[in-house]
């Protein structure tokens, strides 16, 4: 079975180290370069972007990172995760550099305010079963997707507001983003389609 670590730096950890052991992997947290190199996936889990972003730098993880992403280590992003994730964020601050490697454009806090946080259910493709709960919390979606991106989930077209149809998951080889928390509702197939690209 793989192991997968999961960025512990700051963010939901324990949740994701629960939704990555119910979905079939050894999980474990990531604060050190050793621990990075014995990982065979990695979750950036949610949290605060910009906050995540200084402590790679300061925990010296931040390059080790990038390059693991360069060889292709999957990665899964779910909400900070996948703004750091994405090669271009509009609505952070000016200096906001991220990690990249996903081909997407990304608006944080883009449903609104702590208050505009919510739950839903959406079709994930890829995920079998039905609809997968989703967590929304100051999420980000993203505007612009390239041609390599696959589209996962989206908001139904049909949504009040400016919502409706933004692209909420998506996959681009090895890497995995939700805008959603699927770790924090206790269904964890979004984690085992993560478990089976590590395998592959
Ligand atoms: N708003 C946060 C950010 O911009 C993300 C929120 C979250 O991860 N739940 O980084």
């Amino acid at each position: 079975i793989p192991t997968i670590g999961v960025l512990a730096l700051q963010g939901d950890v324990r949740e994701h180290v629960h939704a990555l052991e119910a979905g079939g992997a050894r999980a474990v947290g990531v604060r050190r370069p050793a621990e990075l190199a014995a990982v065979d996936g990695l979750v950036l889990p949610g949290g605060e972007s910009t906050t995540i972003d200084k402590l790679l730098r300061i925990f010296e993880l931040r390059d080790l990172v990038r390059e693991r992403i360069a060889d292709g280590m999957p990665v899964y992003g779910s909400c900070a995760g996948m703004i750091l994730l994405a090669d271009r964020v509009l609505g952070g601050t000016s200096d906001q550099e991220t990690l990249g490697g996903l081909d997407v454009t990304v608006r944080r806090n883009a449903f609104g305010r702590q208050v505009d946080s919510f739950e839903t259910t959406l079709d994930v493709r890829g995920v079998d079963g039905g609809p997968v709960p989703a967590t929304f919390i100051r999420a980000p979606w993203i505007e612009e997707a390239g041609a390599d991106v696959e589209v996962l989930a989206a908001i139904p077209d049909d949504a009040p507001g400016a919502a409706a149809g933004r692209i909420v998951a998506v996959r681009q080889g090895a890497l995995l983003a939700t805008s959603f928390h699927p770790e924090i509702t206790g269904d964890s197939r979004v984690h085992e389609l993560f478990v089976t690209m590590v395998k592959e």
